[in-house]
């Protein structure tokens, strides 16, 4: 039976996890630099977790960051961002992208469909963001922002890993990238995988038009459209 791999990116795709991750990196850098606000220095929307956390650095220390620092600003967001999350939870900043679940719950069923997730969260950040939504148990792998050296690098990874479960190849052309900006589909488009893009994440709208993907929807809720697209 021919697979079909589809990546959900997190971060304006799956959830709005109200500007959690950016307040934890803000408050993990407080703690470490005394630097305030540093999230507000440069654009975090997808890119990778290490990226993000190196970029804060620099801008906090005024030189590039050696290892054990970047490590100690992961370490300390891992701790802050449970309770940022609970925060936006409990304000109701935590949002589901419209009709995500529904399309989760329909891939979910398809025998020849491998759902996982292509986000540059680094993989115990991702848990606890994506905690409250109870997606979780749709993602059997994925890749994520530890994975590889680039965004598409780490698209690749979570490919390998599809293969393994499914214990065959699967064809670039057989793989959907599922985000909210540019950088999703110039990551999936470098490896030929088909993208799909949703309007109501954290993308820049021209930037997205621009970067040409193969499905653009303002959200999920025309379900029949996403899984004709997946399906194909
Ligand atoms: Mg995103």
């Amino acid at each position: 039976m021919r697979k079909i791999v589809v990546l959900f990116d997190l971060d304006g795709t799956l959830v709005k996890a109200g500007g959690s991750g950016r307040k934890a990196l803000n408050r993990a850098v407080v703690q470490l630099h005394a630097f305030e606000e540093v999230c507000s220095t440069f654009s975090l929307e997808g890119r990778m977790d290490r990226q993000n956390f190196r970029l804060a650095l620099t801008s906090a220390i005024g030189r590039a960051p050696t290892r054990r620092e970047v490590r100690a600003v992961e370490d300390a967001y891992l701790k802050l961002l449970p309770n940022e999350v609970r925060k936006a939870v409990k304000a109701g900043r935590y949002l589901e992208i419209p009709g995500v679940s529904k399309l989760l719950r329909a891939l979910a069923k398809r025998k020849n469909v491998l759902l996982g997730l292509g986000t540059g969260n680094i993989r115990e950040g991702a848990h606890i963001k994506l905690k409250p939504s109870g997606f979780l148990r749709y993602f059997t792998f994925g890749g994520y922002g530890r994975d590889g050296r680039s965004r598409a690098h780490m698209l690749r990874l979570a490919v390998g890993r599809a293969e393994t479960l499914a214990g065959r190849r699967v064809s670039p052309a057989d793989v959907r990238v599922i985000g909210d900006t540019a950088r999703d589909v110039f990551a999936g488009r470098r490896s030929g995988y088909k993208t799909g893009i949703v309007i109501d994440g954290y993308g820049d709208v021209d930037a997205i038009r621009r970067a040409k993907p193969d499905l653009l929807e303002p959200d999920f809720r025309d379900t029949r459209r996403w899984l004709d697209w997946i399906l194909r």
